[in-house]
């Protein structure tokens, strides 16, 4: 099993390594190989993407990615920013579907900023659809300056458009998901977010998922406008089983259920292509505010790469065996800094690996 790691920059380097650490302990035959991307990469090859890291992530079954980016490349024109990394990879791989589950684990509901009996036992899926809608839409060509500002415009424009393949797979993709679910004693349903009162690519959305969903009878779907959805997400959000959305809507919507555990250091992603290969990372992102210190919270990358194990590699249960041992360094009491509070004991990137491995 070939995983492609590509840690980045800022925290990227150091939750990436404990998760290596982790994944080396399993007992499993994985070659794991590590390249630069984002701003290391641009550093030392003049490219967030270069030629030799597409290469290996192309041919690897998995990649491993921490995160990518610092403020001091936002000058950078666009196609060389850090953030364009990202991009490469989804467009290259083929990469549609993004994972983004949001669980709240018994020992950290303190940390939501929601009531307690809000957040309790929370365990929802949001899936967002990542090659179509509006961030892919023509024309782009508004763009007369690189750096992607508009000196003397009088206007700019995106357009938002999905086509029928690009709904169905993605709705393929949340039904089979809500199945799995099912047969693993949770709710099993789909509720697929739209804006179809306003938006005609949204109508079409909600008409072809319905479609598909005549192919799951076991399946219960019921669709929301996306305002009522992010609104629901604060106030019942454990109404939801596994959430489908467009590009956007979901770039905004899993951002606020993964805050909704009150810990992005514990929040891992996937996103898979049509052959189960992916890309795995936390949903964060580099924290260039505490790179360097030792005191990220690894467990997003952790996770991930459980997710990595179950999605693209097969081991479900090397997958589960990860999972319970977060949960077990959690009942220790250890926490890191994002995480901590009194009572609990405070550690390290590092120290928080070796629990994990330890665990194991
Ligand atoms: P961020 O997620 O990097 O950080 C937001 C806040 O959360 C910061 O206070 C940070 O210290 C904290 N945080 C994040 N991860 C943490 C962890 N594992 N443990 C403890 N605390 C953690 O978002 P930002 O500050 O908006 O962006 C910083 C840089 O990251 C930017 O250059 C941005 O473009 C980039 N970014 C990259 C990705 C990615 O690589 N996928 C995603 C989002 C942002």
């Amino acid at each position: 099993m070939k995983i492609a790691v590509l840690p980045g920059d800022g925290i990227g380097t150091e939750i990436v390594a404990e998760a290596v650490k982790v994944l080396n302990v399993l007992g499993l035959p994985l070659e794991m190989e590590s390249a630069l991307v984002g701003g290391a990469a641009f550093e030392a090859h003049g490219h967030p993407l270069p030629e030799s890291t597409l290469k290996l992530a192309m041919d690897a079954d998995a990649v491993l990615f921490g995160a990518v980016g610092d403020w001091k490349y936002d000058k950078l024109d666009r196609p060389l920013r850090p953030e364009q990394a990202i991009l490469g990879l989804r467009k290259n791989l083929g990469l549609f579907a993004n994972f983004r589950p949001a669980i709240c684990y018994e020992q950290l509901v303190g940390a939501s900023s929601l009531k307690p009996e809000l957040i309790s036992g929370l365990d929802i899926l949001i899936i967002r659809e990542l090659t179509g809608d509006i961030y892919f839409g023509q024309p782009r060509g508004r763009r007369i300056a690189t750096d992607g500002h508009f000196p003397g415009a009088e206007e700019a424009y995106d357009t938002m458009r999905y086509s029928k393949p690009e709904i169905e797979r993605i709705a393929h993709v949340a039904f089979q998901a809500a199945r799995k679910r099912k047969a693993m004693g949770k709710e099993g349903r789909v509720t697929s977010v739209d804006k179809a009162n306003v938006l005609e690519t949204f109508q079409f959305w909600k008409d072809v998922v319905s479609e598909v969903g005549l192919q799951y009878p076991d399946v219960e779907l019921d669709h929301m406008y996306v305002d009522n959805a992010a609104m629901q997400l604060v106030k019942a959000p454990k109404r939801f089983d596994v959430v489908v959305t467009g590009n956007m809507f979901g770039d905004i919507l899993s951002d606020e259920a993964s805050m909704l555990t009150g810990s992005i250091g514990m929040l891992p992603s996937a996103s898979l292509n049509a052959s189960n290969q992916g890309l795995y990372e936390p949903s964060h992102g580099s924290a260039p505010d505490i790179a360097g210190k030792g005191i990220a919270n690894p467990l997003a990358t952790i996770l991930s790469a459980a997710m990595m194990l179950r999605f693209s590699l097969n081991q479900e249960a090397s997958a589960q065996r990860i999972e319970a041992a977060v949960q077990k360094v959690l009942a220790q009491g250890l926490r890191t800094a994002d995480i901590y509070s009194e009572g609990t004991t405070r550690v390290s990137t590092r120290e928080m690996g070796d629990a994990v491995v330890k665990a194991l």
